[in-house]
């Protein structure tokens, strides 16, 4: 019998390659980067979120009407507003059609102040504040102290908004 020595197959050492090593560690610190920046974002609306619940109460944030914020004591109420079902219709055709959604995208429904003012198509002011204070949300903000026209170059801004600049 004859037996045929096979020579080693040794591979060779593997070489180190340092910019692949740098490439994969900027990508681990981009990564690490964006993972803390994500839990740090998180956590700095969740403990203001906790302490606002431990002084209101979910309870009375969702089944109060009334919003006032910064009357002492506060009330953050939210208000009911209906604009469609979600069991009858698609969310994108509840927010496509719905009347009141499709107000809020025509600033040229706002009434009082915001509905006569040059820059309603650019603020439109506050719908959740108009709504809290009049119960319409297409009412005139309330805290706006703005007098639409006073700004005296009316015509301009009319002019370089319908040019869509
Ligand atoms: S009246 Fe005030 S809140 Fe309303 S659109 Fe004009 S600037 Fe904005």
């Amino acid at each position: 019998m004859v037996v045929i020595e096979q020579p080693a197959l040794a591979l060779p050492r593997k070489r180190i390659r340092w910019g692949e090593q740098l490439v994969r560690l900027i990508l681990f610190l981009a990564a690490a980067i964006s993972v803390l920046t994500t839990v740090a974002i998180v956590l700095s609306l969740l403990m203001p979120a906790i302490d606002f619940f431990r002084e209101i109460g979910p309870w009375q944030f969702l089944t109060g009407t009334t919003w006032a914020p910064l009357f002492e004591p506060g009330s953050f109420g939210v208000l009911p507003l209906a604009v469609g079902n979600v069991r009858q219709r698609p969310l994108t055709e509840i927010y496509r059609e719905s009347p009141l959604f499709v107000a809020f995208r025509d600033p040229d429904q706002l009434k009082g102040r915001c509905g006569a003012c040059e820059f309603r198509f650019v603020c439109g002011g506050s719908r959740s504040r108009a709504f809290g204070a009049t119960g319409d949300p297409l009412e005139e903000e309330s805290w706006c102290t703005y007098q639409p026209g006073s700004f005296g170059r009316r015509e301009r801004i009319e002019e370089l908004i319908g040019a869509g600049v």
